[in-house]
């Protein structure tokens, strides 16, 4: 298994307006996506920065897991996300490690494979793992 690249840092926020204040205005990052995904109960906006982007998330919905966890936890990073040539083998080497895993198995994500580790796995962080199409 190789880990690639840190493909994007997810960071979930109140209110996407109030953060692309920050991020694209302040910071002068370039929004080169943006959109509501309702099956994923979020706001997005994608700002690429050299070879990985800047995800921001808003919930939809207070009462799912993202709402959730905007409300226990704050705004703040969500997860971290790291593109591998091939999940299958990465899921496997990590569980033969005792990693905790969310997903033992891979499933469909936007732009491709994904699986994630638990954060309990990974000292605090929810990393997800991307395999490209
Ligand atoms: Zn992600």
């Amino acid at each position: 298994m190789t880990i690639k690249r840190i493909d994007h840092v997810a960071v979930v926020v109140e209110n996407l307006a109030a953060a692309l204040s920050v991020y694209r205005d302040a910071l002068g990052l370039v929004v080169s996506k943006q959109e509501t995904m309702p099956e994923q109960d979020v706001k997005m906006a994608f700002l690429p920065s050299g070879d990985s982007e800047i995800e921001l998330l808003e919930p939809i919905h207070p009462d799912s897991g993202i709402g959730r966890y905007l409300a226990r936890r704050g705004e703040g990073l969500h997860h971290i996300c790291l593109e591998v040539d091939d999940l299958q083998a990465t899921l496997a080497e990590l569980k033969a490690r005792g990693t905790q895993l969310i997903d033992e198995t891979p499933r469909r994500g936007a732009y491709g494979q994904v699986a994630f580790i638990h954060p309990k796995g990974a000292h605090g962080v929810l990393i997800e793992l991307l395999q490209r199409d």
